[in-house]
């Protein structure tokens, strides 16, 4: 078996869209946990919602915060990046975007311009009430690091206008499921996994074959970086358009599909093994 490295959006691809659940998912989950494969999170949540999550899926893998804008290493696994000074909390966080203050300090002044909801202006109870988040989760969705999240209520153009101007200052734009992300322009889900790819070839000595899974827009940079792009269904848009060297649409939904496609594709490269 080539060695595989499975990188993974999270709400509406490992995660159920609604419940945010991922027991559908578990199977091929534990497979791949038999195998080692690890199991690598690349997603707009925080650092602070990656942690609890982390915990109830067992998983101890890096993983890829804020749409890209950056890779956190947990102590498991430092001789992936030997050249670190020190670790935070645990980790070491190798940035690709922009500080969130410096996000903000662009943000700020546009309100006068154009009608949008950050979450930096959301009480914890209007973020659980726009996200369906616990509060726990919502705490730590407001930790974010490197990007804003907002409800857009302006119209077409003038959304058009705004993300000109937030290229003027190299930040940019990405329409999640539920939020518009604002970004530094060097944060992309599918830089990260680049790096990430190039991290694990430096210690397996062989370049991973990447299987990406994701469901939306945001997505397709990601998927379009991997060998195989999985696009998990979605009852609520219509699947990205996604060049990659192979593409498998999932039939079901959120991780129902993921459990599907992750158990097809093990069963393919374990039978090649076996050959
Ligand atoms: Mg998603």
């Amino acid at each position: 078996m080539p060695a595989l490295l499975i990188v993974t959006d999270l709400d509406g691809t490992l995660l159920d869209h609604d419940s945010y659940s991922f027991d559908a998912a578990l199977p091929a989950l534990k497979r791949a946990a038999a195998a080692s494969i690890p199991v690598i999170p690349n997603t707009s949540k925080t650092r602070a919602e990656l942690l609890g999550l982390r915990e109830r899926l067992g998983n101890a893998d890096p993983f890829v915060i804020e749409n890209g804008s950056a890779i956190c290493i947990p102590e498991q696994h430092l001789h992936l990046y030997p050249e670190h000074d020190e670790t935070e909390e645990g980790f070491i966080e190798l940035p690709l975007g922009t500080p969130i203050t410096e996000i903000r300090a662009v943000l700020d002044p546009l309100h006068a311009q154009f009608r949008f909801e950050t979450f930096a202006q959301w009480s914890i109870d209007q973020v659980i009430s726009h996200t369906g988040l616990s509060p726990g989760d919502a705490a730590d969705a407001l930790e974010r690091r490197y990007s804003e999240a907002l409800l857009w209520h302006d119209s077409e153009a003038a959304r058009r206008a705004f993300v000109d101007i937030l290229s003027s200052h190299h930040l940019h734009a990405l329409q999640g499921g539920r939020f518009l992300s604002v970004l530094g322009k060097g944060a992309d889900k599918g830089r990260a996994l680049e790096r990430l790819r190039q991290l694990y070839r430096s210690v397996l000595g062989e370049t991973p074959l990447v299987i990406a899974l994701g469901d939306s827009d945001n997505d397709i940079a990601m998927l379009e970086t991997a060998d195989v792009a999985v696009v998990i269904a979605n009852a609520h848009r219509r699947a990205p358009q996604v060049n990659a060297p192979e593409v498998i649409y999932s039939r079901a939904t959120g991780p129902e599909g993921w459990n599907e496609v992750i158990q097809q594709l093990l069963d393919r490269f374990q039978a090649d093994e076996k050959r």
